[in-house]
């Protein structure tokens, strides 16, 4: 059999190149470092975890926590690293970032069936099943490779992103329901504010602390929308007359157009999250919490996602993009990591785990397995296939993704039986599709 080609040797290709090589499949890593580099890559080694050394939470009440239960069960190269390699970090799996590489780097190299060629790849083999694993910050070359693929409005390079919360944490009784001048009929949730509370808002957004930008990051941070701070900062009526313009609104209690109105959007099919439309922005998160809780009805908001605004390179896989992690068009080319949309380290890996298996499936001329949606890692395939979302925008994992339970709980028991439920359909799925 002729060797999977896997282009990109950080976290999603790594997994993805351990889970054919341990089924007896043969693997062509291409990793560019050390000859070229990234932006923000710095070491030679593969699995380069390009800032935080946090994995995130291991607990199980956490939807990061059953991510990597999964990951366990499904036997990741990246997670068994990173408890062999782990630093105390309380609930967290924070690892030595360079012996959490280094050891990945010299198993994958020591490994049956597993190559690594040190080159940057400006084309993408149409003749062998390959999947492109090349990350957030894909190199420019294969950037345009991609874009001839899947055409320039299937291509995304950076996220302007707003916060998203969960539904059950709105305070209704402050928000009500239109569209602006009555078309979309109910679509979105209003929250109105008056002027005292408009004002206040614009001085706490001006003061707030943000993060700073890197050098590589300012050439991308105007092409699309402001961060909202940003245009709080050219004025205190700017935003009034931008995202947060109440006309076309009226508010049924007061019967009156508000002074200003803050939109929530639906997030998902499952209608468990709202994002705040426009609030892309910069702030640190702390503040970001502290701020936006300052809008009538969000006093208890909890934030699933944070608002950001950074380079990122991931395609529109709703459009274009099987659930097997197949592109539509051409199903040879399996995506995997960061760049189908998938947001954080965990979740990049899950995205190459789930490529690896169908990649060699597929070679083996097996149907391709997707994983059942009440997992964590059905949950981010849901995300990134069905988002109704437009544009497209990438999520980390969070409760709000999994299909809601049968019972009306909250709170901390919600999130063990959803956990459980986790288990039980990935132990299901397993036995099912033999993997
Ligand atoms: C600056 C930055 C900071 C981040 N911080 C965090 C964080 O703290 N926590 C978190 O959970 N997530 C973070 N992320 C998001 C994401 O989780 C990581 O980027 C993660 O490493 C993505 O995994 P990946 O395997 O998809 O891509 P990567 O780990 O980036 O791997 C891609 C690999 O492909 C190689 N490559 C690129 N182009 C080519 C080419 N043409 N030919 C050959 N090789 C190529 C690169 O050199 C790289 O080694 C961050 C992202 C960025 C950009």
């Amino acid at each position: 059999m002729e060797p999977i080609i896997v282009i990109g040797g950080g976290l999603a290709g790594c997994e993805a190149a351990w889970q054919i090589a341990r089924r007896g499949g043969r693997v062509l890593i291409f990793e560019m470092k050390p000859k070229v580099y990234s932006s923000a890559h710095r070491s030679a080694l593969l699995a380069e975890l390009v800032c935080s050394n946090s994995l995130k939470s291991e607990s199980l009440e956490n939807a990061s926590g059953i991510l990597k239960e999964e990951l366990l069960r499904l036997d990741s190269l990246i997670l068994k690293v990173a408890r062999e390699t782990r630093v105390p970090a309380g609930d967290s799996l924070a690892v030595d970032r360079e012996l959490f590489s280094k050891r990945i780097t010299e198993i994958l190299e020591g490994l049956e069936g597993v190559e690594i060629i040190r080159e940057e790849v400006n084309a993408i083999p149409e003749d062998r099943i390959t999947i492109l694993a090349a990350g957030p910050l894909t190199s420019e070359a294969l950037s345009s490779e991609i874009r001839k693929l899947t055409g320039a409005e299937h291509l995304f390079f950076y996220d302007a992103i707003s916060p998203i919360i969960t539904t059950e944490s709105i305070d209704f009784s402050k928000t009500f329901r239109a569209s602006r001048y009555g078309k979309g009929g109910d679509d979105y949730l209003n929250c109105p504010l008056d002027q005292e509370e408009y004002y206040r808002f614009v001085e706490a957004l001006n003061q707030a602390e943000k993060i700073p930008l890197k050098d590589f990051e300012k050439r991308y941070l105007f092409e699309g929308c402001l961060p909202v701070e940003e245009l709080a900062d050219r004025g205190k009526d700017t935003l009034a007359f931008g995202p947060l313009r109440p006309v076309g609104l009226i508010d049924p209690k007061t019967k009156r157009q508000p002074f200003a109105v803050v939109q929530l959007r639906q997030e998902n099919e499952l209608a468990t999250l709202f994002n705040l439309v426009g609030f892309q922005t910069r702030l640190k998160q702390g503040e970001q919490g502290r701020v936006f809780r300052m809008i009538p009805g969000l006093e208890k908001a909890e934030f699933v996602r944070w608002g950001s605004v950074h380079r990122n390179t991931f395609i529109d896989s709703p459009q274009i993009l099987m659930p097997s992690l197949q592109l539509k068009d051409r199903p040879r080319l399996f995506f995997a990591g960061q760049i189908t949309g998938v947001e954080g380290y965990m979740e990049s890996t899950a995205m190459g785990l789930l490529a690896g298996i169908n990649g060699f499936l597929y070679q083996a001329g097996k149907s391709p397995v997707v994983p059942p949606p009440g997992t964590a890692i059905g949950a981010l395939v849901n995300h990134i296939i069905r988002s109704p979302v437009v544009p497209f925008q990438p999520m980390n994992i969070n409760f709000g993704l999994f299909p809601p339970l049968e019972e009306r709980v909250r709170g901390r028991k919600k999130n063990l039986l959803m956990g459980k439920r986790a288990w039980k359909e990935l132990e299901e799925w397993k036995e099912r599709s033999r993997i």
